[in-house]
């Protein structure tokens, strides 16, 4: 059981760019979290402070009550790839590879074999309904086929935490529909997951919403 906490967070990009102050809110196992917010509000920002890619200004971030905000960056790095799976818009995929390559990546962080890694990944990509495209390079495929791909990767290590940033901007409904069930499966199987969205009808399938 994972739960991810925020305690007091305060982030700020320069003296006048001021996210958040004292942000706190706790996400418990087994729930989708909306975290809503005009664009601007700070949604994308506090999704890096709880993936522990930015480290805030005050506060902390506890993952099943320990503080790791401020671990050195290896401790989060290897949190990162043991705990969490991330869906971001701008988690680029590395051009030169290929899409499968891309998906299993994250396997060797966490030293999983890499057949079993690319078994699990033909199965997400089936899901997903990209398994044809797994020996292309992401500039031959479309937009919302690279998402796909991304969460294809997020979701490889079946992380305990997912952190998703617009995970269904670019998709057309019925692959939006998938990635929401995949969302709640997660959730079903004890994961936590918060979602940064603006979109009314992903807000309307999490099972709480913060507004930023
Ligand atoms: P949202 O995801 O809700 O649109 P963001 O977290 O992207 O909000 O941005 C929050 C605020 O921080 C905005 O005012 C934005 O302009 C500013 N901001 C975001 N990223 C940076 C950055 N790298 N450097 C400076 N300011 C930034
Ligand atoms: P979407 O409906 O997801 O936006 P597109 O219209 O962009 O899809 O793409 C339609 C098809 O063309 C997809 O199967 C995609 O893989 C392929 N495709 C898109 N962009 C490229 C590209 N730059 N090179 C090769 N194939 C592409």
């Amino acid at each position: 059981v994972t739960r991810l906490e925020a305690r007091g967070l305060g982030f700020a990009y320069s003296p006048d760019v001021v996210v958040l102050e004292g942000w706190s809110a706790l996400f418990e196992a087994g729930e989708i979290v909306a975290v809503t917010g005009p664009s601007g509000a700070g949604k994308s920002t506090l999704m890096y402070l709880l993936g522990l890619m930015l480290v805030p200004r005050s506060g902390e971030v506890l993952v099943d009550g320990i503080p790791v905000a401020h671990l050195p960056d290896t401790d989060r790095a290897r949190l990162r790839a043991s705990e969490f799976g991330f869906v971001f818009q701008d988690a680029s995929l590395d051009a030169t590879r290929t899409v499968l390559d891309n998906i299993t990546e994250t396997a060797l962080y966490r030293r999983t074999p890499r057949a079993p890694a690319c078994v699990r990944a033909r199965e997400l990509m089936a899901r997903f309904g990209v398994d044809l495209r797994a020996e292309h390079r992401p500039g031959q495929i479309s937009g919302g086929q690279a998402q796909r791909v991304a969460l294809c990767r997020a979701l490889l290590a079946s992380p305990q935490i997912v952190l998703a940033d617009e995970p269904t901007g670019n998709l057309d409904h019925a692959t939006a529909e998938i990635v929401i069930e995949v969302l709640h499966h997660v959730a079903h199987e004890g994961g936590t997951v918060v979602v940064a969205t603006h979109d009314p009808y992903l807000i309307s399938r999490c099972t709480r919403v913060i507004a930023l």
